[in-house]
């Protein structure tokens, strides 16, 4: 079996309490690879060697221009090794090999994007209110960051991090999820490759409690960036307030996508099936609540079912499979318990419901794509969420209704609308309480495009020009050009 190594100030080095814990296939069900149970020690050298090469060492004496042509490099080495890190995640999370490649051909342009950003990050001259001094901002990089990622999407999620972060000139100690570490492993591998100094970029693999906590409290980390739950999120920014750290928090999601009668239905049908069952509904930005006009609603579920059904379960490094198996074991639990909740509450299983059981799936933990009819917002399938291949089909009656129902839940990250009304998409867009409000599309996302949570569903933003301010902190510096000096002792 594989055995990896962790990433330490550009060294491949065992883990200090020298132990290390399997990974598994979720297709087959089999481990096939061993990952660094790091702890604290390992956590306080990755975070030294970050601090060190920031404060002092060869990525603090190199210009932003240079920072941005190793980001650009790094971005051409991940295309370069794109078939290998896509497999990699493919064994380790079960995602369709299809949506891999995607990834794979997207990921270097965020470096390439950020990487030109780098050096384009400028303060500004102060007007001043007083004569006699020259003052200016300076933006300088906020520290090092610790970023925390989940196993949904590790090398995507990871990227839309570490590239603003490098841009910003801080540098990184990342924790992956442990059920989907190997990924984040091998892609730091390309960083000593791209000529980044030793230090830059750290990978410390292991749980929670023992590698995340560490980090988070580590006194020389300046920011925390985390995607996840929002009861870890929740946490972590509760330990991050007693040390005043800096956080960023990208949490969970339970996102309406709204079917209005005046739609192009067949688009809309499309939208609602890759909303919910792509990536088998693990994606924080799943529309898991399917809002339907009454006036469409049994029409709509039928055409709906028909494209469902045909989903293809299976080996997700097969081309044809369509919905693959769930991450993880507790996460498959959590699905099937969802569906007993859904039942329980009253709502109607119109498709699924099931654990797999095509031949094609093996003994990989799949749930048969799901969706329930007849469900009321206040049910728990309604409100919380489930990250897997179970939809909740609600009714509502006029725009006003459609509304109130999408933003009655805590989460607030992403929203669409379907409808051939401009009038009714620009107002349900100007009300929507969400990060992202897509009309007649679902799930674009982008490198320019700010990405991020209202309410539950998180703090600060992703993606874009801003994200890099997420990793910079401002300084005034004012330059005495002649003010007189007048009585010391007394403010002015
Ligand atoms: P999780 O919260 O269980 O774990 C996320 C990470 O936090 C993992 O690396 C985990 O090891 C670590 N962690 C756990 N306890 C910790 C602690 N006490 N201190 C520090 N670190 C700790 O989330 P998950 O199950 O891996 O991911 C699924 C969740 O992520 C879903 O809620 C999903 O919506 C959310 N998500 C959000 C976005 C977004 O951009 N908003 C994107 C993807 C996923």
């Amino acid at each position: 079996m594989k055995r990896y190594p962790l990433r330490i100030g550009g060294q491949a080095v065992d883990p200090h309490g020298n132990t290390w814990f399997e990974t598994q296939n979720p297709y087959t069900g089999q481990a096939w690879a061993e990952i660094p149970r790091g702890n604290a020690h390992d956590v306080d050298l990755a975070v030294q060697a970050a601090h060190r090469t920031l404060t002092s060492g060869p990525w603090a004496e190199m210009t932003a221009t240079q920072r941005g042509a190793l980001m650009r490099k790094l971005g051409d080495l991940i295309a370069r090794d794109a078939a290998k890190l896509a497999a990699t995640e493919v064994r380790d999370n079960g995602k369709l090999l299809a949506e891999m490649q995607g990834q794979l051909n997207y990921i270097p342009q965020w470096f390439h994007y950020y990487g030109g950003l780098a050096d384009k990050i400028q303060g500004s001259t102060l007007p001043l209110d007083k004569k006699g001094y020259f003052a200016f901002t300076r933006h300088e990089p906020v520290g090092v960051v610790a970023a925390i990622t989940p196993w949904n999407s590790p090398l995507l999620l990871a990227t839309w991090k570490i590239a603003p972060a490098l841009a910003a000139g801080c540098t990184i100690v990342i924790k992956p999820s442990e059920f989907t570490s190997a990924s984040t492993l091998e892609f730091a591998e390309l960083f000593d490759e791209a000529g980044f100094p030793p230090g830059v970029f750290n990978v410390v693999t292991g749980f929670g409690a023992e590698v995340g906590t560490p980090l988070v409290e580590h006194p020389l980390v300046s920011k925390i960036s985390f995607t996840g739950s929002d009861a870890t999120g929740r946490l972590i920014n509760e330990q991050a307030a007693r040390l005043l750290k800096h956080t960023a928090m990208e949490l969970g999601g339970k996102s309406p996508n709204i079917v209005f009668d005046d739609a192009d239905l067949e688009q809309a049908v499309f939208g609602a099936v890759s909303g919910i069952f792509a990536a088998t509904g693990q994606t924080c930005i799943a529309g898991s609540r399917l809002l339907v006009q009454d006036s469409i609603h049994d029409a709509f579920v039928e055409r709906l079912l028909a494209v469902a059904r045909t989903a293809r379960m299976g080996d997700p490094m097969d081309p044809d499979t369509q919905v693959g198996p769930v991450t993880t074991p507790p996460q498959y639990r959590k699905v099937l318990e969802y569906i007993d909740i859904a039942r329980s509450e009253g709502a109607h299983a119109v498709l699924g419901g099931e654990k797999g059981g095509a031949p094609e799936c093996g003994q990989g933990w799949f749930v048969q794509p799901t969706i329930f009819t007849e469900v009321r917002n206040d049910m728990r399938i309604a409100q919380e969420e489930v990250f897997g291949p179970v939809l909740s089909v609600i009714r509502f009656k006029d725009e006003a209704d459609a509304l109130r129902i999408a933003n009655d839940v805590r989460f607030g990250l992403a929203a669409a609308v379907w409808t051939k009304d401009i009038g009714r998409a620009i107002r349900m867009s100007e009300r929507l309480q969400a990060g992202t409000v897509w009309v007649n599309t679902y799930r674009a996302v982008s490198f320019m495009a700010p990405f991020g949570g209202y309410k539950d569903s998180g703090l600060g933003r992703e993606n874009g020009i801003d994200a890099v301010r997420e990793y910079l902190q401002t300084k005034s510096v004012w330059i005495n050009s002649g003010a007189v000096a007048g009585n010391p002792f007394v403010l002015r």
